[in-house]
């Protein structure tokens, strides 16, 4: 996190906040210290338990013709990163080409240009629309001035003399199967070159576990990769527990959290002598957010407001700086505005159908007609049919109630819901209720739940 993800994104002082909450519990640390033997250094020295959080630390390399001969400057997207937040690297050539189409693409093409980039390029396989990086990664990019070059394959790195002088690469266009499946096809035109002094791959990370003895109990796949038990997070070796990137490959932040958390409840049973299943499950509940016939506890009415944009400090400062954080954050008012346009997805739509006198009266409200009363259907897909407004997305479930005293059946479709309490106010004989979810993750001892 600290090595990859650059301070321009997320600042080393907030860093530092969130890490400190967790040391100050008073946790034995020993930092600077690379495990070369999971055998020797770790095993050896009767740990009740282990958890291995070691990332995903290999950048993928990209061996195509002139690899070897340029390799003094061309690097691997994450070491690179890694290097420069360690402050190894503090510059790079003017004309730089970012191979991949990634968030880590995005990082990397962003980090050089304060690093001296001048005419910082990115170059993709794949179609801009279907790059991998996040929309409002590649906006960023694009607001630091550099061009995104979509549909182009590597060929070679082209070195002259021993200096690397650029790139040549290959037109392609996608099609694509009855099936959906993408193909890249050259297109036939002349092969590009395109100029420059550094390449940075980041076209993909993979684990890395040379320090982990294949005889120690933990099974490895023919990925290398160990396996983990993904509700328990324990390996073949009972003691060793996995989880974040090292577990099943790299994902993100809150993933690895949450798998910590995970990993820390087994751990806790193992060390305690309990059966690894025998969680608490999590405390789930509901809470009428009524307030009033008109009034609930949350702002039901609905805005249809864009989101709004995150102000950005001037380019100027945060070019020249790479520790300068990029998003300043809503001003009071602009986040109260932002805030607004909550679909409050929280709080939940209860029908009660021992209530229900079947008046309609919802049915006539809901201002986007997701409430039908009508026979029930022998298929689902019929069902979805026979509403006001056919409900059409399929991986959004409808809500079907049991059968009311007509023999009707109240259906609702979820996918259209703004949540805005209407049919909860309109609703004579409070068959409706709009209701607060809350949710407290499984932890290890009852006593954590209580509030
Ligand atoms: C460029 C980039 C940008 C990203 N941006 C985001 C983002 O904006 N938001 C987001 O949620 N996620 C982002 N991610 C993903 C995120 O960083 C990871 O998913 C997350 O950090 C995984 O956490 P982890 O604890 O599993 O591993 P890591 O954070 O990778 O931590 C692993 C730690 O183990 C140490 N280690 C490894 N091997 C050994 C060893 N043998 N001995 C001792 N120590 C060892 C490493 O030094 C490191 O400190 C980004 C990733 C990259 C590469
Ligand atoms: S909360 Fe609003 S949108 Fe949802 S079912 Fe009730 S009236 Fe319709
Ligand atoms: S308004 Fe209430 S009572 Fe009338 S149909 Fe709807 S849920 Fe039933």
């Amino acid at each position: 996190m600290r090595s990859q993800i650059p301070s321009f994104r997320l600042p080393e002082t907030v860093l530092d906040e969130e890490v400190n909450y967790i040391l100050d519990l008073g946790i034995h640390t020993h930092f600077n210290q690379y495990v070369k033997s999971m055998k020797d250094e770790i095993l050896s020295k009767d740990y009740d338990a282990v958890f291995v959080g070691s990332g995903a630390p290999k950048g993928r390399d990209l061996e195509i013709p002139g690899r070897q001969e340029g390799a003094a400057n061309i690097h691997l997207g994450i070491n690179w990163l890694a290097s420069v937040a360690f402050e190894h690297t503090a510059k790079i050539g003017k004309k730089v080409i970012v191979l991949g189409g990634g968030n880590t693409a995005m990082d990397c093409c962003r980090t050089a240009r304060r690093l001296g980039g001048t005419q910082v390029k990115v170059v993709v396989r794949s179609p801009f629309a279907e790059m991998k990086a996040s929309p409002w990664e590649k906006e960023d990019a694009a607001h630091e001035d550099i061009p995104i070059i979509d549909n182009h394959v590597p060929k070679s790195f082209v070195v002259e003399n021993g200096v690397l002088k650029g790139m040549m690469f290959e037109k392609v266009h996608a099609t694509y199967d009855a099936a959906g499946k993408r193909k890249l096809v050259p297109t036939g035109e002349p092969d590009v070159f395109i100029e420059a002094d550094d390449v940075l791959i980041a076209v993909g990370q993979e684990n890395s576990f040379p320090w982990i003895e294949r005889d120690l109990g933990i099974e490895f796949d023919k990925w290398e990769m160990p396996t983990v038990n993904e509700k328990t997070h324990v390996s073949t070796n009972p003691k060793v527990f996995f989880g974040g990137d090292s577990a099943w490959g790299p994902k993100n932040v809150i993933t690895a959290v949450a798998h910590g958390h995970q990993a820390a409840v087994s751990i806790n049973n193992f060390c305690q002598g309990i059966y690894l299943n025998e969680r608490l499950a999590p405390m789930v509940n509901l809470h009428s957010a009524k307030m009033g016939i008109h009034e609930w506890s949350y702002d039901s009415e609905v805005t249809v407001d864009d989101r709004y944009v995150v102000p950005q400090a001037d380019k100027k400062l945060t070019l020249s700086n790479r520790k300068k954080e990029v998003e300043l954050g809503f001003d009071p008012l602009t986040g109260f505005k932002e805030a607004e346009r909550c679909l409050n997805c929280d709080v939940q739509t209860v029908f009660t159908e021992s209530k229900c006198i079947e008046c309609d009266a919802c049915m006539d409200v809901c201002p986007t007609a997701c409430i039908t009363f009508t026979e029930n259907a022998e298929e689902e897909s019929d069902l979805r049919n026979l509403l006001k407004m056919p409900a059409k997305n399929k991986t959004q479930d409808i809500y079907v109630s049991n059968t009311l005293a007509t023999k009707r059946v109240m259906v609702k479709d979820e996918n259209v819901c703004l949540h805005c309490g209407l049919c909860a106010e309109r609703c004579p004989t409070s068959a409706w209720d709009m209701q607060k979810f809350f949710y407290n993750v499984t932890k290890t001892h009852t006593g954590c739940q209580k509030h």
